[in-house]
């Protein structure tokens, strides 16, 4: 006889949503971690206020997963998002909708959310051990045999969860240890690399630091490949780094930069930065002309004041080859269109991103081909089941890579509770 019905490899979203599922069904359940606390990265989640969900539809949750959030359909069908947010009400914990469908507690405290889980998880009688890295999950005859602890103390089970997320932000316990376990299993793993990161570039204005600290509203920024095709674009905030471009919409561009990278075998892609993405060239440089005739003796540095960043106006200039000292009056059409094109396409060169280590999200990771998507249980070997980063899933910040851990999760503690079955007695 097992020590337990389930074993439970990780205590982040993926994993404590596995243990409540796989605990309600009646299993017996020990969900161990290395860390000394439960949902560390959970905890700092949406600038440490817990980003839970989105309340996106589903067809525009699913668009914001661009790493295999098709998978997800399944997934979805047992635990989605307005689940999620009926759990968490459920529990007490009152939610609010910002901007883009963020869901976060009315509390603004992480804490309220992982203290409300773990107490759920404890009133479903599962057992915890914190402190208590796992060396290697086990195998016996192509069925799961339990786990071993670094302590190198032995637990038996019927199933093993494994729910270690990936490999990004490792102080948070998430230093890839899933991975040996399941390829020990006889799984793939997809090249691993980091999304959600900020992006590098070599352009001279990035090392001369002119612009460094400069924040952008509302702009786009877009990714291009070497045949001039537009491959991704995002509208909203971004900000200029002493090595790159940070901010929102550049950490959901980064993953793109690495996809023409490796499409093109090439170093640097092109970017750009639509200054006012809700406006043609043609009402662009409308305003840009009637500015300058306004007031023809001025210098266009001084005119564009009122227009454009300051601090970008010198380069924007330069970029169009115009005198940032000629007067109003003195610029010619071709010049302005040129400018406008310039303020409307503001192209530069991306060399790559941060490391995994700085990356919100972890990239690749378990791959989906071996994975049955209606219980996540391993197609490979018997009563292994995944949830959660460490498969090849991964969206953009936003709560779509929480929702994701939180459906896997769910979908995993059910099945793995439906394959312990009969189960044994609870050990408390
Ligand atoms: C700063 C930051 C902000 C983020 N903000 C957002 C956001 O706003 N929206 C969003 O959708 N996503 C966000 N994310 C991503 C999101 O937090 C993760 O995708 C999610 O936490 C993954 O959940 P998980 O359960 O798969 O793994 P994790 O949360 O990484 O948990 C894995 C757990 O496994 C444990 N573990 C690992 N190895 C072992 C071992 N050998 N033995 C025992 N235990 C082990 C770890 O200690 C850890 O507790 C953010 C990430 C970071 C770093």
């Amino acid at each position: 006889m097992q020590d337990y019905d389930i074993i439970i490899v990780g205590g982040g979203p993926s994993g404590l949503m596995a243990s409540v599922a796989a605990g309600e069904a009646g299993a017996s359940v020990l969900l161990v971690d290395k860390g000394d606390k439960l949902g560390r990265k959970l905890g700092i989640s949406g600038g440490g206020r817990c980003n839970v969900t989105n309340a996106k539809e589903q067809d525009e949750l699913i668009a914001n997963i661009p790493g295999n959030g098709k998978f997800l359909y399944s997934p979805f069908q047992h635990w989605n998002n307005k689940d999620i947010m009926a759990f968490f009400e459920g529990l007490g914990i009152r939610l609010k909708e910002e901007d883009n469908g963020r869901m976060f507690p009315v509390s603004d405290k992480a804490a309220s959310v992982v203290n409300a889980l773990i107490g759920k998880i404890r009133d479903l009688g599962t057992a915890i051990r914190t402190n208590s890295p796992v060396k290697q999950v086990l195998y016996k005859s192509d069925q799961i045999a339990g786990i071993e602890l670094k302590s190198g103390e032995i637990i038996t089970s019927k199933c093993v969860i494994i729910a270690t997320g990936g490999q990004s932000v490792p102080q948070t316990g998430s230093t890839g240890d899933g991975y040996p376990w399941a390829v020990a299993a006889g799984h793939t793993i997809t090249e691993l690399y980091p999304t959600e990161v900020p992006i590098v570039s070599t352009e001279a204005f990035i090392a001369s630091k002119e612009l460094q600290g400069l924040s952008l509203r509302d702009v786009e920024l877009s990714v291009w490949n070497p045949k001039d095709k537009k491959v991704i674009a995002h509208q909203g905030d971004m900000l200029f780094t002493h090595f790159g471009v940070s901010g929102p919409i550049a950490l959901r561009c980064s993953q793109f930069i690495r996809q023409v990278q490796r499409k093109f075998d090439i170093v640097n892609v092109d970017m750009a930065i639509d200054l006012f993405p809700g406006r043609s060239n043609a009402e662009v440089e409308s305003e840009l002309r009637r500015r300058l005739e306004d007031e023809p003796r001025k210098s266009i540095k001084n005119v564009l004041k009122g227009m454009l960043p300051e601090r970008m106006i010198p380069l924007l200039l330069s970029k169009a080859g115009i005198d940032s000292e000629v007067v109003g009056s003195g610029v010619s059409n071709a010049a302005l269109t040129t400018l406008t094109a310039t303020i409307k396409k503001f192209r530069f060169r991306a060399s790559g991103t941060r490391s995994l280590k700085e990356a919100f999200v972890t990239g690749g990771g378990v791959s989906l081909k071996e994975i049955q998507p209606k219980s996540m249980e391993s197609k490979l070997m018997s009563g292994l089941f995944f949830c959660g980063e460490v498969l090849d899933i991964h969206g953009y910040t936003g709560g779509y890579n929480i929702t994701a851990a939180f459906s896997t999760g769910y979908t995993a503690g059910k099945h793995a509770a439906e394959a312990a079955k009969p189960y044994s007695l609870k050990r408390s």
